[in-house]
């Protein structure tokens, strides 16, 4: 046991240099930089796929760089590629036991321009009887690895409808997934399929910066970069749907807290610092992201959306979502006892606001992943509009929840907390 006169020594010594640190680095001069570059009218709107939103990927890969921050997979570059397909054009035909199957009893998720499948292919079988539950499932099947057919009772033919819209957008993988609508599985059967596909690329930005002891473990900071991109003009502004509070000024809290804790260098676990894409298009950035970490490994996600403007507190105030789900936000309102900052549950409770960010996707997967924001979900007048520019934006204020957000994870970052588990949700 150490003696206690050690302890209270490093602990004073500790919060002090943390104190001086932390002013010195979330200034707001930088903070405007960095929210003003990923907010201008070069970056066209930042929409998932399109060249505008390219000139960010390199921007925040610049930041992660002159942060000193390894990549994700020791490659060299900052960037997880992949890519998300729209099906423009599509036809489908075949038989079950010799009987001709109606198009819109088949749905199908593939990035294959051409597809023949039949009872020789080997595909994995799946049967929805009735009374199963198809809502819950059908979604988690929509995102295998694996080829499957998964046969669904005529009960379902709404949900397989609604099923059909969802295919019509979806990231590119290399496996097949079919719905067919049949209350048995047939004997004998043969399905093709051609459609007409674009692919946009897609990629999420990644920094790491590896933890001193515990390895491991990771932490996670993150926000969306993506926005709407361009639109039509109003009286007041521009055609450019700029996102400066969506997310943009979540962005700029990922690139200073990357800065922060890089030159701090004193972090026990591993952090990860991520600018996810297609958030506005469906969460397919945290969605693919998620598959490719392992869950159990991240102690805490902390994703920042829309900073920008004061809470409904006033200043120096934020909420978190999903408040009672772990102990996370418990943790960050212990570590921001005795200074200026309060941090609250989230009051838009109707809005359903845990569900709808990019915390999501690995909040059901167990992870204490919560989001972070200051945004009046019942009053932000330029909320998704053309008017959503920098000049709308408090940056002193903004500056200060950076500032309070690196405040708020210190015992996370350090090791010494570790927040209760999120329960798992359709697993
Ligand atoms: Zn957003």
């Amino acid at each position: 046991m150490k003696p206690r006169i050690v302890i209270f020594l490093f602990g004073f010594f500790s919060h002090s240099v943390f104190g001086q640190d932390i002013s010195q680095w979330f200034n707001e001069k930088k903070v405007t930089q960095i929210e003003s570059t990923l907010a201008s009218d070069s970056m066209e709107g930042r929409k998932a796929g399109t060249r505008g939103i390219e000139k960010a990927t390199e921007f925040i890969s610049s930041q992660f760089k002159s942060a000193g921050l390894q990549t994700w997979d020791k490659s060299n570059s900052y960037q997880q590629k992949f890519a998300f397909i729209t099906i423009d054009r599509q036809t489908k035909e075949g038989s079950m036991d010799g009987l001709p199957i109606k198009p819109q009893n088949l749905v199908v998720f593939s990035a294959k321009e051409n597809l023949e499948i039949n009872d020789q292919s080997g595909y994995k079988s799946i049967q929805f009887k009735k009374g199963d539950n198809f809502r819950a499932n059908a979604i988690k099947w929509t995102q295998s690895d694996e080829n499957l057919i998964v046969w669904v009772d005529s009960s379902f033919a709404p949900l397989l409808a609604s099923l059909e819209a969802y295919s019509r957008n979806q990231l590119q993988k290399d496996r097949n997934i079919l719905f067919v609508l049949s209350n048995r599985i047939p004997d004998h059967f043969n399905f093709r399929i051609q459609q007409q596909i674009t692919v946009k690329p897609l990629a999420n930005v990644i920094g790491i910066l590896p933890g001193k002891t515990k390895k491991n473990e990771y932490v996670i900071f993150s926000a969306h970069y993506d926005h709407l991109g361009i639109g039509t003009p109003n009286a007041l502004h521009d055609s450019i749907f700029n996102g400066a509070n969506d997310d943009a000024s979540g962005t700029t809290a990922v690139i200073m807290l990357a800065n922060y804790f890089a030159k701090r260098n004193d972090n026990a676990r591993t952090l990860i610092f991520v600018a996810f894409t297609a958030e506005e298009m469906g969460g397919y950035g945290s969605a693919y992201f998620s598959t490719h970490f392992n869950p159990d490994s991240v102690i805490a996600m902390f994703n920042i959306e829309m900073i920008g403007t004061e809470s409904k507190w006033g200043s120096h105030s934020a909420y978190v979502t999903g408040y009672d789900k772990s102990d996370m936000p418990k943790i960050l309102e212990k570590n921001l006892q005795g200074t200026e900052f309060k941090f609250y549950p989230d009051p838009y409770a109707a809005e359903n606001l845990f569900y709808r960010s990019d915390n999501a996707t690995l909040a059901k997967l167990g992870v204490p992943a919560h989001t972070i924001s200051t945004s009046k979900m019942d009053d932000e007048k330029f909320y998704q509009t053309v008017g959503d520019e920098v000049q709308t934006l408090n940056m002193t204020n903004m500056t200060e929840i950076i500032r309070a957000i690196a405040l708020s994870a210190r015992s996370i970052v350090s090791g010494e907390d570790t927040p209760t588990r999120i329960e798992k949700i359709g697993q």
